[in-house]
């Protein structure tokens, strides 16, 4: 199989994940990689830490992806308000939440050149104040930025 994606620097942010080939939508492009750790973990490890730009990924309730550990490409793929990928929850056969897996997907079809992204969806936990919409201030450029990687979950049907 031919590289389809390739790492550079990004105008959006650092180093981004970029389309070296032509890719179909719906395509899997790549695992979100990373050593698994519990979000009590995530939170003591990284709870001071605004810079907002750790690599980590909530995977389901009971773990979060550390990529900054055994991590692969995907940890550098940005975050776009109007992304080309989505994030898909690969749930494991056995019940088993470490065998767990998160897939990026294209959204679309992607020309080669095209930075990938997808929208990081970042959920704060509590209330939105403005220290963390400035810690989560986003640069994506996509007409329809909504200024922040936050995302404000709507009300459960629960
Ligand atoms: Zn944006």
């Amino acid at each position: 199989m031919p590289r389809r994606i390739q790492v550079r620097r990004s105008s959006i942010h650092g180093r981004g994940v970029f389309a070296v080939a032509p890719i179909a939508a719906g395509t899997d492009l790549i695992d979100y990689r990373g050593r698994l750790i519990t979000h009590a973990e995530a939170d003591r490890r990284y709870g001071d830490d605004d810079s907002g730009h750790t690599f980590l990924f909530s995977l389901n309730r009971h773990y979060v992806i550390d990529a900054g550990h055994h991590g692969n490409s995907a940890r550098f793929i940005n975050h776009s308000c109007e992304p080309n990928c989505e994030t898909v929850l690969v749930e494991s056969d056995d019940g088993d939440p470490k065998r767990d897996r998160v897939v990026i997907q294209t959204l679309r079809d992607i020309v080669p050149g095209e930075e990938l992204a997808y929208d990081y969806r970042i959920d704060a936990g509590g209330r939105i104040t403005r220290a963390l919409l400035q810690c989560w201030a986003c640069h994506c450029g996509a007409p329809r930025c909504r200024g922040t990687l936050l995302y404000r979950r709507r009300p459960s049907r629960r």
